[in-house]
């Protein structure tokens, strides 16, 4: 307040870099792959609906990611965003479902997260994207989960991804080169160890999850491949965050990297582990949801 006043009676003070004091956003998380029931419990797109009707209600509105990161590099004065109840949104793993309206489990068609965003009533700074997916480069692999662990319908495809791209509804995120999913026959890590992100932990392995899976991903857009990267797992190997992201992120092509880590983001929130809170994980209905954003609002969470 104060230091507003004196703007105005000392004229034009450059606006201070970085997050504004006390900044809190929760970035959320859902998975377009959970829907194997038709209620919030075990559907995340009823969830998404629901929880951004709360969030409009209570007077959010979605700051995009690649704008949070500009605020959290100091490329950008927080001051315009000062005092605004902001929120993220996310979507990992890519399944066609976060942009395709597909038939369920009873048939019914599902829309997907791409048209609930689209048709929701709530305030988007800038120009977008209003949420990130982020998706698995390795087309191999994405075949081989869509048959472990997807409908086995060919739903994990990539042809999607270069309009949705264009668009300001759905930016297109790196989720790395395959997840290092147990379900797959050979992941891309020195031993074949699956399961675990957090044996991702040499340049070699780095290069191959994080580096070529951005240009793989980045060439499948169409050039259009945002600079943000998601952990698999939400698993942060020590090394990627505190050695490979800060050496050779640029290069690379990746700008932050977003974890699990249940907390909003806020001043102090690491660029290379920057927190989400799940659905299904940090809050499971909307009344937790609603507790959720009282504790964010309260400046405890
Ligand atoms: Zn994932």
């Amino acid at each position: 307040m104060l230091s507003g006043l004196m703007q105005r009676l000392f004229g034009s003070r450059q606006p201070e870099p970085g997050p504004p004091p006390g900044w809190r956003v929760p970035v959320l998380c859902y998975h377009s792959w959970t829907m194997e029931t038709t209620t919030y419990q075990g559907n995340d797109h009823v969830a998404l609906e629901t929880d951004l009707a709360c969030l409009a209600a209570r007077g959010y509105a979605v700051l995009p990611l690649p704008m949070l990161v500009e605020v959290l590099r100091g490329e950008r004065p927080g001051s315009e965003l000062a005092g605004r109840k902001l929120v993220g949104l996310s979507f990992d793993d890519g399944r066609d479902h976060d942009y395709r309206d597909l038939p369920g489990a009873d048939g019914a068609l599902v829309p997907s997260m791409h048209t609930i965003l689209s048709r929701a009533r709530i305030e988007v700074l800038g120009v977008g994207p209003m949420a990130v997916s982020f998706v698995l480069a390795s087309a191999h692999a994405r075949r081989e989960l869509d048959v472990t662990c997807g409908s086995g319908r060919g739903e994990w495809e990539d042809d999607w991804w270069a309009p949705c791209a264009e668009g300001r509804v759905l930016g297109i995120g790196n989720h790395g080169w395959d997840h290092v999913h147990d379900t797959l026959e050979t992941v891309r890590q020195r031993d074949n160890l699956k399961g675990s992100f957090f044996h991702v932990d040499t340049f070699e392995d780095a290069e191959g999850q994080i580096a070529e899976a951005q240009a793989e991903i980045d060439r499948l857009c169409a050039g259009r491949a945002l600079p943000l990267f998601a952990y698999p797992y939400g698993h942060v190997p020590p090394y990627v965050r505190d050695e490979y992201f800060p050496r050779h992120g640029a290069r690379a092509g990746v700008r932050a990297a977003f974890g699990t880590g249940g907390a909003s983001v806020s001043a102090d929130s690491p660029l290379w582990d920057i927190p989400r809170f799940v659905c299904g994980w940090h809050w499971h209905d909307p009344e937790e949801f609603m507790a959720l954003l009282d504790s964010v609002e309260r400046g405890e969470r």
